[in-house]
């Protein structure tokens, strides 16, 4: 089984397209592994689910999603976010925001465990300097967690007792999945924030126990445009296009 692992899409439908016709063309997916946020921020969030119910998947919820579906507070949220995420909840169908609310909040999947922020604190934890990484690797108990929210693209892996080496992945980089316990971050779909303003995605082959990590470049105007008509805040919009 190969399966295509996606976070924070956050309803960029060109993003979350041009992923999917990648990710055929490389070695191909049997499931989608989605780590959460499918929704908020971006123009297209009934049209992101529907793509997503598409395939064989599961999907973590996301703050972003809980958010939308009115299960949890934007108090905690950005002005800009905030305002994006109420528009958001009138896109969504009953049927949307049924599904948003049905969503897990973490699942295991073989050897991983699969959240949106950290084992830890699954809906608001950002998993990004190896203090709290520390804290979190007695927090699952498979080999490997995947995360999302921080839309960075990282591996983290555990080097001893008290030590964890941090790194960034780039495009085509193979993980190895080995002794040591890792928690990854494939990187956001829809509005990564790492410098790099192309898709993030990897795709996990069992057979071959291999993870690799691709960036992809997507049509970032289609989304803006999308959104400028929308009217989202234009911070957001510019966003986009500095990877940030
Ligand atoms: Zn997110």
């Amino acid at each position: 089984m190969r399966h295509l692992v996606v976070a924070d899409i956050h309803s960029n439908l060109a993003a979350f397209q041009t992923v999917i016709d990648d990710a055929r063309q490389q070695e191909g997916f049997d499931s989608i592994w989605c780590l959460g946020d499918v929704v908020g921020y971006g123009p297209d969030p009934h049209d992101c689910i529907a793509l997503l119910r598409r395939y064989k998947h599961i999907c973590i919820a996301g703050n972003h999603d809980l958010a939308a579906a009115g299960k949890l507070d934007t108090r905690d949220f950005n002005d800009e976010a905030a305002y994006a995420n109420h528009w958001t909840a009138h896109q969504l169908t009953p049927d949307d925001t049924a599904y948003l609310v049905s969503l897990p909040i973490r699942a295991e999947q073989g050897h991983f465990t699969l959240v949106h922020g950290s084992p830890r604190q699954p809906i608001w934890e950002y998993l990004i300097g190896q203090h709290e990484v520390m804290a979190n690797l007695t927090c699952f108990n498979t080999p490997y967690c995947l995360v999302g929210h921080s839309h960075v693209a990282l591996v983290f892996e555990q080097i001893g007792e008290n030590r964890c080496m941090r790194h960034r992945l780039s495009s085509g980089e193979t993980i190895l999945l080995g002794q040591h316990q890792l928690i990854i971050n494939p990187g956001s779909v829809g509005q990564p924030r790492d410098g790099d303003p192309r898709a993030g995605y990897a795709i996990y082959n069992e057979e071959s126990n291999k993870f690799v990590c691709y960036r992809i470049e997507y049509d970032i105007t289609a989304t803006q445009v999308k959104m400028r008509k929308a009217r989202l805040p234009q911070s957001l919009i510019n966003r986009l296009e500095e990877g940030w």
